[in-house]
């Protein structure tokens, strides 16, 4: 039946009766737990707003409807049984079921499922163990609900914070595995997640539970947990040291993907590098783009640039530092002038380079030479320290902890420069060429401008690509800039493809065009995705839509945003 009965959920899992969603849930309440299972019955519950304390029903940062992305609801296994137990209810019932570990991929959705009525699967509330630091291997193994914050503080409380850093992105409430498998970044030398990951366990659709790369291998000199289930037994002791195992690597496909539920992951940890120095090196002028990149795509590529640096845009820094309305009066896009004036006032260049050297004084003291070199060829350049910034607020100081790890979330404000502030990321890929780098900025600038927003963005700089982050924030309760917002990044998207430039992440309502932009030989990668996707889910139970990926159970066009 279509009709909502009252005691329905704001959205019921698409082709579920009301009697089924609750034998499911009654089922659902065996398995878990009733503290553990929450329906979603009404928009008025959907009161959650901010990161600090992250709703796990809806996308906070709605661009549609606030009660359109959302859950029918959410439940929290136990442990990795129950977990499986769980998939395999869904596939009995064909229900939709959405994975996600503390629901903090803000920009991108949040905790929210591309389905309406999908049950939430929250993995990290009580998935949240440390299950291992090894220091002599120099890795972690955490459960889905494990954050940045908490690895750190596991860290100082094993007093081991001194010998091993971890990676953290700008803010450090996110999860580690939940990251890692988003294929997000953070800022120090293990900045590229997926890279820095080692070993996973996964649990597939049909509720069987796999163990990746070495994991694959029991090792019987191990210690047995008499009595305990498979996840509960320790893995072989090369699990979190050799990422490749034997035969095909399939770990990659449990990212940005609808393929399995991540249970456990590996992640290396930084060794301290024995020193290190955070600085900035402002540019004054818009134009000096090309030439910052063009040097560091030398110095990266040399591994002078021994992490993962960014180069900000002023109003990034701005937006940290205050509202807009603290800098102007004016609803229009602030103008040339105007940003000059505001990177005058903060003693910041148009362009802000992070960076930091890591290792003995002696090794720094080279290298930071020809940092200065390099970079002071431009005219204007300017070289800081922490200690020549003042101002303990300034994003220098928060850099100097990002750039070693420590987690912060200072950077959660630049979601405020407009009241009621909310954002979309627009992320695509750009060659560190001084030339790419500015076409793609130029192109996505003049159109966010249009659109009525002012231009707030970020190169992340990869080892031979950068991430272009434009932080496209508006008002989460003016329809108008809702609708704009949404039109912009859509045109943006169909803009930079034209240029064959593609986007490494994306928010629900872009994931199937972006997809489509990947299509080389008659979307001959998708028709890949998909055979493989029908072939461990052929019941599409498990994030049907995720990252433009639709099982044959839906009616892709009928879906497609
Ligand atoms: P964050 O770690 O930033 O809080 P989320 O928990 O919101 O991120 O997860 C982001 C996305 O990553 C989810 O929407 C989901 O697609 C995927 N994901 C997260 N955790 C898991 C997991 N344990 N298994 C499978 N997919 C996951």
């Amino acid at each position: 039946s279509s009709k909502k009965n009252a005691a329905d959920p704001i959205a019921l899992p698409p082709g579920t009766s009301s009697e089924d969603f609750k034998e499911y849930i009654k089922k659902a309440v065996e398995i878990v737990g009733e503290e553990n299972v929450t329906v979603i019955n009404n928009k008025d519950e959907l009161t959650k707003e901010h990161y600090t304390d992250p709703s796990k029903a809806h996308d906070m940062f709605h661009v549609f409807d606030k009660d359109y992305f959302v859950a029918s609801a959410v439940i929290a296994p136990r442990k990795v049984s129950e977990v499986q137990a769980i998939m395999k209810l869904c596939n009995e019932y064909g229900i939709p079921v959405w994975p996600f570990s503390v629901g903090r991929n803000v920009g991108y959705g949040g905790s929210a499922p591309r389905v309406p009525g999908s049950i939430g699967l929250d993995m990290g509330r009580n998935m949240n163990k440390v299950i291992e630091v090894n220091e002599s291997g120099a890795y972690a193994l955490v459960e889905p609900g494990v954050t940045y914050a908490d690895l750190y503080a596991y860290l100082v409380e094993k007093k081991l914070d001194q010998k091993l850093w971890i990676d953290t992105p700008d803010l450090g409430g996110g999860s580690v595995l939940g990251n890692a498998i988003e294929r997000g970044v953070g800022y120090t030398p293990y900045g590229d997640h997926f890279m820095m990951h080692c070993g996973m366990e996964v649990v597939l659709p049909s509720g069987e539970l796999l163990r990746t790369g070495m994991g694959a291998m029991p090792d019987p000199t191990q210690p047995h947990v008499e009595g305990g289930t498979l996840d509960q037994q320790p893995g072989n002791k090369c699990w979190q040291l050799f990422n490749y195992g034997f035969g095909p690597y399939n770990d990659g496909i449990f990212t940005q993907s609808n393929l399995g539920v991540v249970t456990k992951m590996g992640i290396w940890l930084m060794v301290n590098p024995g020193g290190y120095q955070p600085y900035l090196i402002t540019f004054p002028k818009d134009s000096d783009l090309p030439k910052v990149v063009d040097i560091i795509r030398e110095l990266r590529l040399a591994m002078v640039l021994q992490n993962v640096p960014s180069i900000r845009h002023v109003l990034l820094d701005a937006a940290v530092l205050g509202t807009k309305a603290s800098y102007s009066s004016s609803d229009k896009p602030l103008t040339d002038e105007e940003i000059d004036a505001i990177a005058k006032k903060l003693n910041l260049g148009r362009w802000n380079f992070y960076g930091a050297l890591y290792g003995p004084k002696p090794i720094q003291d080279v290298m930071w030479q020809v940092v200065k070199q390099t970079f002071g060829s431009i005219e204007g350049a300017k070289f800081f320290l922490p200690e020549d910034v003042p101002d303990k607020n300034a994003v220098l100081h928060i850099r100097a902890k990002t750039l070693q790890g420590i987690p912060t979330f200072d950077e959660l404000k630049w979601v405020d420069w407009l009241p009621n502030g909310a954002h979309l990321f627009f992320s695509p890929i750009s060659k560190i060429s001084g030339e790419d780098a500015t076409l793609q900025y130029s192109i996505t600038k003049k159109r966010v401008i249009e659109a009525g927003f002012d231009f707030i963005a970020t190169f992340t700089i990869g080892m031979r690509e950068m991430h272009h982050i434009v932080c496209l924030v508006f008002n989460r309760n003016d329809a108008g800039q809702k609708e704009r917002v949404h039109k912009l990044i859509r045109q943006l998207i169909d803009d930079c493809a034209a240029h064959g430039w593609g986007e490494y992440r994306t928010h629900l309502a872009l994931m199937d065009q972006i997809a489509e932009t990947y299509n080389f030989n008659d979307n001959a990668q998708m028709k890949l995705n998909e055979k493989i996707k029908n072939a461990l889910d052929p019941n599409g139970i498990l994030a049907p839509g995720k990252n433009g990926v639709w099982p044959a159970t839906y009616n892709k066009q009928a879906w497609r945003l």
